[in-house]
């Protein structure tokens, strides 16, 4: 930048000699500053050139001020160039790891958009990178479940469905969101997985099927015996030992095919008006028919004219089970408060009781199969093991969710939670109806 200013000190003394020698100094100072002034001005001209042409041959000047800037954006560009080429090596490293994974990854805009697919995704999904780039995903997999399951409100469990590509390979999908309202989609090939739970679900339900004829035919043999006066005295214990075992194992092996059936078909089928206040009613009575009730103080708190939407003979199942093991788990007498109410938050059912209670450690794996905290116990008492899982299956089907609150020595409250839309009033009009044509 002095340079210039040399530069310029030197053309207005040469400019004032002159004019002095000439006797114009003025137009002589003029013509030299308009001399600088325009030699400057080709010197910009040269860098635009320079900057537009990306040509560092073409280096517009040696010295002065736009040399300095040429030196400046220079170091600009080496800087640039050397971020990309880091950034390239990245992008490069990462576009060969989503080719190695295994699973097909989708990222989504806000509005269902391919923002991005992984070459495993055409392979599952048939969604094309980058030609599918912007296009709804929605429009170009219609399946119903999986539209579905890309709503916002549907999405606490992964959702499997057969390829759209290829229906002989099963697909989980899952989807989880992150940054500014996108999303990313993962589906896995679970064929293996899934064939593997198909054959134990269909070797269950044809044991438990090839069991029971046998089962009954041995069950009805020692009935006959018991009734036999024939039958001397001496066996007649044995024999009522073994009915008992036929017993459990006839309830074992109808909780076993109940287990199948609910596994067998996924969604809501049967919707009837279930008069869940009655049915409370004859479940109590029912239980109380049992060995395991003696002498409970049972009480139903029901609103009378909420009724439920669904298969009563579910709706029977989950409820009897929750009462049934709230008799079971409860020493003699104890007391068992049943309620079935509708508030914000949906439909509520609950079994309170002032029994055994369970461990926190326990309750998570309550669900499962077979587990039980006492099995001695559980078994003696003619359980299953299975009640619960029978009931998770069931409110699963609703939408519900099962919530258990215990404490040891003081008892449980076994809460199921259904969405609203199965709430049926019993004062509406269809309802009132439909009960005037039944009587
Ligand atoms: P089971 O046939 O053994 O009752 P369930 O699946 O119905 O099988 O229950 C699993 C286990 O949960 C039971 O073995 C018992 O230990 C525990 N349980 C269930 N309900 C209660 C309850 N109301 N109070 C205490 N323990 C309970």
């Amino acid at each position: 930048m002095r340079r210039d200013l040399w530069r310029l000190l030197g053309i207005v003394l040469l400019s004032v000699i002159i004019g002095l020698l000439i006797g114009h100094t003025a137009a002589a100072l003029a013509a030299g500053l308009f001399f600088f002034i325009a030699r400057q001005y080709l010197e910009y001209a040269k860098l635009l050139a320079w900057l537009k042409g990306r040509n560092e041959a073409g280096h517009p000047s040696r010295v002065g001020l736009v040399d300095e800037l040429c030196r400046e954006i220079q170091q600009l560009r080496n800087h640039y160039r050397a971020r990309n080429a880091r950034l390239s090596g990245y992008l490069k490293r990462f576009q060969r790891a989503t080719t190695a994974i295994p699973d097909a990854v989708i990222i989504l805009g806000r509005f269902g958009d391919i923002e991005w697919a992984n070459r495993k995704a055409k392979e599952y999904m048939g969604i094309r990178w980058p030609q599918d780039n912007g296009l709804r995903l929605q429009n170009l997999l219609r399946d119903p479940g999986l539209v579905d399951y890309l709503g916002p409100e549907n999405r606490a469990e992964a959702l499997q469905l057969d390829a759209p590509v290829d229906a002989a390979i099963r697909l989980e999908i899952r989807i989880s969101a992150y940054g500014a309202a996108r999303q990313l989609l993962v589906a896995r090939d679970v064929t293996g997985i899934s064939r593997n739970n198909r054959v134990r679900k269909d070797f269950i339900a044809n044991a438990s099927h090839e069991l029971r004829t046998p089962l009954t035919v041995i069950a009805g043999y020692l009935e006959s015996f018991v009734d036999d006066e024939l039958c001397p005295k001496e066996w007649r214990a044995h024999i009522q030992k073994m009915r008992g075992q036929t017993d459990r194992m006839e309830n074992l092996i109808a909780d076993l095919l109940k287990l199948s059936s609910l596994e067998a078909s996924a969604g809501e089928d049967i919707k009837e008006t279930v008069a869940a206040p009655d049915m409370l009613a004859i479940i109590c009575n029912e239980v109380k028919k049992t060995a395991a009730y003696r002498g409970h103080i049972i009480t139903i708190e029901a609103d009378p004219g909420l009724y439920f939407n669904g298969d009563p003979r579910l709706i029977y199942s989950a409820f009897s089970n929750l009462i049934f093991n709230a008799v079971q788990y409860t020493p003699a007498g104890g007391r068992i408060d049943i309620e079935w109410r509708q508030d914000e938050a949906g439909l509520c059912f609950s079994v309170r009781d002032n029994g055994l209670g369970i461990d926190a450690a326990h309750i998570p794996r309550l669900t499962e199969r077979f587990y039980r905290i006492d099995k001695g116990r559980s078994r003696a008492q003619g359980g299953t093991g299975l009640g619960l899982a029978i009931v998770k299956h069931i409110l699963v089907r609703y939408g519900a969710n099962l919530q258990i609150e215990s404490e040891p020595g003081k008892g449980s409250v076994f809460h199921c939670r259904f969405p609203e839309t199965h709430a049926i009033r019993a004062d509406a009009p269809a309802l009132r109806d439909s009960k005037a044509a039944v009587e």
